[in-house]
């Protein structure tokens, strides 16, 4: 895909608890190498479509299309293998681990042993490169030795982000990843998002609207489970409907 290309797509998406449409006809389409937000008040649907298109939930109707293709019928391990990866996948960090290990543990997953059993020595030595490669990337290479357990809560986002880089994704769903954070944080992640968005495609659920508004390129607005809105941040806001559902009139 090149950039500006659709690289990801719902037609149609439906997905219904007992009857109740929890997510309700939604077409929606994701350019390579842009910034997505998904927003919308509680209950508006967006972990439902996060679910959905990541397969680890059945739609009940529609089409989910990834790089071109149907992946209605793929599961969720096989998505995220071809580069559609959600952000806690694999992102479980252990605190007992140093970070370094950490990172090293998310790179060693099936495909990755698979194209290097053949080389054992060189693997060792591209493990270790990569994983350094990936913590630079989250601005944690000083911090390689520690524990993850000794990292502030900040920077554990930061290592759970490389150890999702470490799927090598192509489209990153991160779901409200500046959650739970104070100023400093947010201000940090949001860099490192901006950083790891480079040469790829990033939808993310973000209720904070001040970091919506100065990373995302596109935002898709959800209220009970239908798209209200979308556009950039200044389209969005200005929309009356969007701004009667967050004021909950
Ligand atoms: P959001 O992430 O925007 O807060 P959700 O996708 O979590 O919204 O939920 C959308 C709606 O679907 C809510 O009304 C929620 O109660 C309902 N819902 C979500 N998951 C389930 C489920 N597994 N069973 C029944 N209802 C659900």
């Amino acid at each position: 895909e090149r950039t500006g290309d659709v690289i990801l797509a719902a037609e149609g998406l439906t997905k219904e608890f007992r009857g109740f449409a929890a997510v309700r006809d939604v077409n929606l389409k994701v350019h390579a190498g842009s910034i997505h937000a998904l927003i919308g008040p509680n209950g508006a649907g967006k972990t439902t479509v996060f679910n959905l298109l990541t397969r680890f939930m059945p739609a009940t109707r529609g089409r989910i299309l990834y790089r071109g293709q149907d992946i209605g019928r793929t599961g969720p391990a096989k998505v995220a293998r071809q580069g559609l990866v959600r952000s806690f996948q694999i992102s479980a960090v252990f605190p007992h681990l140093t970070v370094l290990d950490n990172v090293r543990v998310a790179l060693q997953r099936p495909r990755h042993l698979a194209t290097q059993w053949w080389r054992p020595l060189s693997t060792l030595r591209s493990l270790d490169d990569r994983a350094m490669e990936l913590l630079t990337a989250v601005q944690l290479a000083d911090k390689a030795d520690l524990t993850a357990g000794e990292l502030s809560y900040g920077r554990k986002r930061a290592l759970e982000l490389a150890t999702t880089l470490a799927l090598d994704p192509q489209v990153l769903l991160l779901d409200e990843p500046m959650a739970g954070m104070g100023h400093e944080d947010i201000h940090h992640v949001a860099d490192l998002i901006r950083q790891v968005a480079k040469g790829r495609t990033v939808l993310m659920v973000e209720h904070n609207l001040n970091v919506v508004s100065q990373l995302c390129d596109t935002i898709t607005v959800l209220a009970r489970g239908e798209i209200l809105a979308e556009g950039t941040y200044t389209q969005v806001s200005a929309d009356p409907q969007v701004r009667e559902a967050y004021m909950g009139s």
